[in-house]
């Protein structure tokens, strides 16, 4: 067991995370999608919207990510253009990918100007992760880190968790080790999408005992194999204060139907924050998700406590026994 400790990544004022969606079309059909077609639509942006809504959130004076995502963002045949366009306005840029990188993408971008290219992968063998991503997606996968990292890019993993394979998340330290991987994201699983409408062990949350009793120890152990590791904090100690990262950080969840949201917990719902019209990021009306910013509640999170009030336990006086943070606080160790 790793004795070195964890810290909690505090929400850094300045920095901001654009996450733009290039389309929702994807190639997989994963038993968890987070994708909703109906509040997201199904097109896929112009180049020329592409480059016309990073410029709606660059700054230079502030540090801007931006996660180009989808949908499947390799599946658009701009994805290089767009990765040069985010870097030459100052963005680190990330590519989120299920790990089938269509259109050549290593051959058509460089290291220099991708900072991150993450894949998905949620299981450490093909039973595991195919059983929820689909048939064949890990040996796709993994064959392209393994091509990505000899490439030279940097390269991260994304897991996320569900009942599914939450006991074999201790495996995936030998996998990543071998894969020459150093940062690994361990993912929540949001009930948004398909997961909000079906209860396989693929499309449901794990408990608070098992998260608590899985998830720290094997990040320590992964981490003492000189990987970076990252997860959510889920549950907040008693002294240690709840912030909604809506009101202290700057988020954009930026759809290709020019919805902008700020919390991805409000993603299902027509409650975004802003609207791009015509090239221009305009707020909308009275009923937005800020609103929900505000409200101070014992259960911390506020749209978890209206979307997700199974995940919260309380005392038989009716007090919640723990309260939930921002799905967006992370805990990071090693690297
Ligand atoms: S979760 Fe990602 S990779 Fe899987 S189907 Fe949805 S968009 Fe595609
Ligand atoms: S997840 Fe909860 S705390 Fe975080 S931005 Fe959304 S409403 Fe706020």
């Amino acid at each position: 067991m790793n004795t070195e400790i964890s810290k909690t990544i505090h929400f850094q004022p300045g920095e901001r995370n654009v996450f733009l969606h290039l389309l929702t079309a994807c190639n997989l059909s994963c038993r968890h999608c987070y994708i909703n077609k109906e509040q997201h639509g199904s097109m896929q942006l112009t180049r020329d919207q592409i480059e016309s809504w990073l410029r709606l959130f660059a700054d230079e004076t502030k540090k801007t990510n931006v996660i180009l995502l989808g949908g499947e963002p390799t599946m658009h045949p701009d994805l290089p253009e767009a990765i040069s366009i985010a870097k030459k306005l100052g963005y680190q840029v990330t590519v989120d990918s299920n790990g089938f990188l269509f259109h050549d993408l290593l051959h058509r971008t460089t290291p220099d100007k991708l900072d991150f290219l993450s894949f998905s992968l949620d299981g450490p063998d093909p039973e595991i992760n195919d059983a929820i991503r689909g048939e064949g997606v890990y040996e796709v996968c993994t064959t392209n880190i393994r091509r990505a990292i000899e490439a030279g890019f940097h390269v991260s993993v994304i897991y996320t968790v569900s009942r599914k394979n939450i006991s074999h998340l201790h495996r995936m330290g030998a996998l990543l080790e071998s894969l020459g991987v150093k940062k690994f994201f361990i993912q929540v699983l949001g009930l948004r999408g398909k997961s909000a409408e079906s209860n396989s062990e693929e499309t449901s949350q794990v408990s608070r005992e098992e998260w608590l009793a899985t998830v720290p120890g094997v990040a320590a152990d992964i981490a003492a194999r000189g990987i970076h590791v990252t997860w959510p904090k889920v549950f907040l100690n008693e002294d240690e204060t709840f912030q909604c990262a809506g009101n202290v950080a700057e988020n954009y969840f930026v759809f290709p139907n020019g919805r902008v949201y700020q919390c991805p917990l409000c993603e299902d719902y027509p409650i975004h924050s802003f609207e791009i019209k015509n090239g221009q990021l305009q707020k909308m009306g009275e009923l937005r998700e800020d609103a929900f910013f505000k409200l101070n509640i014992a259960e911390g999170c506020v749209m978890n406590k209206l979307l997700q009030p199974d995940t919260i336990e309380y005392t038989d006086e009716g007090t919640p026994l723990c309260r939930i943070s921002c799905c967006l606080l992370k805990q990071e160790i090693g690297g």
